[in-house]
């Protein structure tokens, strides 16, 4: 593919570049010495969501009918790339827009999409994702959170974990099981879930990088109206693949939409004359930095898959794998470099956020065992995994499960 701007690219980036140059003054400060104190962060980057929405610089893919600009990818690429360029802030709510927006967009009904992507889209209401559980993450589908079908409405039970920006969402998207006697991924309904409803409980869980980005939901009796369902009963598993599938984009753009650039790294350790002479620094910068560079190649591969229409296949897991990995060890080369320097809270490279933030990101969309499963079964074509589960009622499995550990 030819990897520069059309005239009518480079004259959007352009336009971009220009708005941003005159608004940067107006965005939030979160990293480095001036960063504002936690609790001014939420409302502050709310704001700035606001301002971008108005700009139509967020959920620029959208359709125009419900807000965006009814762009491609490589605008929305464009974007983002301006947003780091100018070193401010994207959107507050990148999992409301660009994962569960899309998943109303797909699968919701016209009153939903009519009242609900407006105030996502300005951020004036924030989204989170209730899928994982205690006792299903990767085995997404084995979810335990029950809804009861009750006169023209239905009744939540159960838990919810790792619910990122749960804290401060006005509504998530919930996925609660609702029939259990047939096989696991076919009983399962997703629902709007208005974070105040009553019988909502949120408990924070603060992280190793000092912040509290996600929580424990309790769902003790929610009751919801029929009209929270979104998509089909029964229809559960379709309407969390498209989400899961544009999570998967959303991470899958690598380290340039995660901000793991290899001159971030680079300019670390550039100031310390004695790491920069070493060979070894060196060695390993290189290949940190080959890494790197193959993930962006990856993504404009990915990038001109879904220009032309297409789903981008594994090359996404691919990516996410390479970017944590090459990420993770280039942390550890600026620790080894620069010694305790290197995790100063007081810099404005992030290097002890992003140290002890990126092992939770091995997790995070995906674990890496079961990406390269992915990869092994779709790619290399090698035999799938053993299933207990084939067929099987959920609410057979566990005794199912039994009697196979005990053969
Ligand atoms: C920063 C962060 C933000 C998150 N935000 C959200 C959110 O907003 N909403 C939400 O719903 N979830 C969220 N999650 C949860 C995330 O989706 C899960 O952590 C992920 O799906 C893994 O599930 P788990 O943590 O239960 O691990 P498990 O599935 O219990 O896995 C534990 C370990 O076993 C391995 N394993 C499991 N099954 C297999 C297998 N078949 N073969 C080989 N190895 C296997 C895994 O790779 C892993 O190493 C977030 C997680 C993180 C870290």
């Amino acid at each position: 593919m030819d990897l520069n701007d059309t005239p009518e690219q480079a004259a959007y980036r352009e336009q971009v570049r220009a708005w941003l140059e005159e608004h940067k003054s107006e965005a939030p400060v979160l990293e480095g010495p001036d960063a504002l104190p936690e609790d001014q962060v939420v409302d502050a980057h709310r704001a700035w969501q606001r301002k971008l929405a108005e700009a139509g610089l967020a959920g620029a893919t959208w359709p125009k009918e419900y807000g965006g600009q009814g762009f491609g990818p490589i605008e929305q690429v464009i974007i983002s790339q301006e947003i780091a360029r100018a070193r401010v802030p994207g959107i507050l709510d990148v999992i409301g827009v660009g994962m569960l927006g899309p998943t109303i967009i797909a699968h919701g009904s016209e009153d939903q999409k009519s009242r609900y992507l407006g105030p996502m889209l300005h951020g004036d209401e924030v989204w989170c994702q209730l899928f994982s559980e205690p006792a299903a993450g990767s085995d997404l589908a084995g979810i335990q959170t029950r809804a009861k079908q009750e006169d023209g409405g239905w009744r939540l039970t159960g838990q919810k974990v790792w619910t990122t920006n749960a804290q401060f969402s006005a509504y998530g998207l919930i996925l609660a099981r609702t029939d259990a006697d047939v096989p696991k991924h076919k009983g399962l309904t997703m629902f709007v879930l208005p974070m105040d409803a009553e019988g909502v409980t949120v408990r924070g869980l603060r992280q190793i990088t000092g912040d509290a980005e996600f929580n424990e939901v309790f769902l003790d009796d929610v009751k919801l109206d029929d009209d929270m369902v979104v998509g089909q009963v029964g229809n559960g598993w379709g309407t969390a693949l498209t989400t899961l599938m544009f999570e998967r984009v959303t991470i899958g753009f690598g380290s340039e939409g995660l901000g793991y650039r290899p001159q971030r790294f680079a300019e670390a350790i550039a100031g310390d004359e004695a790491a920069v002479r070493d060979g070894d620094v060196r060695q390993r910068l290189g290949h940190i930095t080959t890494e790197l560079l193959a993930v962006r190649f990856t993504s404009y591969r990915m990038l001109s898959a879904l220009q032309q229409g297409q789903i981008p296949g594994p090359e996404a897991g691919l990516s996410k794998i390479t970017t944590v990995n090459a990420s993770i060890a280039a942390c550890d080369l600026v620790a080894d470099a620069l010694g305790p320097d290197a995790l100063r809270e007081d810099t404005d490279s992030q290097l002890s956020y992003h140290t002890s933030f990126l092992p939770g990101l091995k997790s995070a969309g995906g674990t890496e065992e079961i990406l390269r499963n992915t990869i092994g079964e779709r790619v290399l074509g090698l035999p799938p995994e053993p299933r207990l589960d084939k067929g099987i009622p959920f609410s057979e499995l566990r005794a199912k499960e039994k009697e196979a550990a005990a053969r």
